[in-house]
């Protein structure tokens, strides 16, 4: 006999898939000085404050956090201009997309969300049981009229990821007002913005949330501010849909040492700018390595890029794996994402690249 789980959606789902981790790797080919640019992590770590303050609050382990998560809603407040009751934390920005999936989509539901988007938004349609209404890229980028056109009378909430993962592609102020103004008020639409730091210039949009009462933007500290570990994003929206947020959100899910560390991350202007800096100089460095070995890439305002290899992704990344540099594979023909690291680091990616490509660089 075979066990029947009561969600459909659950029995079909096939589970995310991480980066690869370093000490795995490690494990496998028994090397060191591994190189991993598979996960947008921010290359320098995390500040030197943020290590300081963590340090400066390990006593306090034997206690539950603040549920409310007081000292960081308050940073927020100071930094983003939004009231309490208007922010919404979570275990990393992932555990945030589930807790908007589970507040306003049932599964006689759909939701919309872009091809090549961010893996997440399937995955947490699926475990519901809802319908996916996944609409076809433009390029590589969300075709914001086709999706607005997309939503259907079921429709509960709408994914949208500026710029997106794992492609980079990023999109105006103008195209995504006229989306919003396209939206029926009852859907919800995300705003997931994981990568805003590196590009602020690019967009604000702080100022729809204003204007669109059904809109959650939707920020990590786990990219730019370095805290992937410790598991801390937010969300700010109306009181409305921040009210029902936090119903459903597990009441101590952001634990009291991340809440600390993103006080100070979010404080450290500085090192934003410096890992902002890093990432512009990473960027232009992998581009011109692609120019020379000939490859295409797309466009990125994020922390990676997607490259084309020409050749089979899995397999160069097989290959890639035994010159001790980890990418990833993300389910596009002939592409690789990779993540934007040090000077040394990219400079090591290209050299394996070439080499496991068959390719000569040309100046
Ligand atoms: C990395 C990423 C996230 C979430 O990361 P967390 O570590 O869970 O905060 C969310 N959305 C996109 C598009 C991402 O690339």
């Amino acid at each position: 006999m075979t066990f029947v789980p009561a969600n459909e959606g659950i029995a079909q789902l096939k589970p995310y898939q991480p980066g690869k981790p370093i000490s795995e790797l490690e494990r496998e080919l028994g090397i060191t000085d591994i190189v991993k640019l598979a996960s947008n992590e921010n290359p320098l770590g995390c500040s030197d404050k943020v290590k300081e303050a963590v340090a400066a609050e390990l006593a306090e382990i034997g206690r539950y956090p603040d549920g409310g998560g007081f000292i960081l809603k308050d940073q927020i407040h100071s930094q983003f201009g939004f009231e309490h009751n208007q922010i919404t934390l979570g275990n990393g920005s992932n555990d945030l997309l589930e807790i908007f999936a589970r507040a306003f989509v049932s599964e006689h539901d759909s939701v919309v969300y872009s091809q090549h988007a961010f893996a997440v938004y399937g995955l947490v349609t699926q475990a519901i049981g809802a319908q996916a209404i996944e609409v076809p890229a433009k390029g590589f980028s969300h075709d914001l009229p086709a999706m607005a056109a997309a939503i259907q009378e079921h429709t509960k909430l709408v994914f949208i990821a500026n710029p997106n993962n794992p492609t980079g592609t990023w999109f105006e102020e103008a195209e995504f007002e006229a989306f919003m103004q396209k939206v029926p008020a009852h859907v919800v639409v995300v705003l997931d913005e994981a990568y805003v730091e590196y590009f602020p210039e690019n967009f604000n949009s702080l100022k729809f949330l204003k204007q669109y009462p059904n809109l959650i933007v939707s920020r990590t500290m786990s990219k730019c501010y370095g805290l992937a570990a410790l598991r801390v994003g937010f969300a700010l929206a109306s009181v409305e849909v921040t009210d029902f947020l936090n119903r459903i959100r597990q009441p101590f899910n952001v634990n009291h040492l991340a809440m600390v560390a993103a006080v100070a991350a979010l404080k450290d202007e500085a090192f934003i700018e410096e890992s902002r800096l890093v990432n512009k100089a990473g960027m232009a460095q992998l581009e011109a390595g692609f120019n020379a070995l000939g490859l295409s890439y797309v466009p990125s305002r994020a922390n990676f890029i997607l490259v084309d290899v020409q050749a089979d992704p899995a397999q160069t990344f097989n290959a890639l794996l035994k010159e001790g540099v980890i990418v990833r594979p993300v389910g596009i023909a002939n592409h690789l994402r990779v993540s934007i690291g040090t000077e040394a680091e990219n400079a090591k990616f290209l050299a394996a690249l070439a080499k496991v490509l068959g390719l000569e660089a040309k100046a």
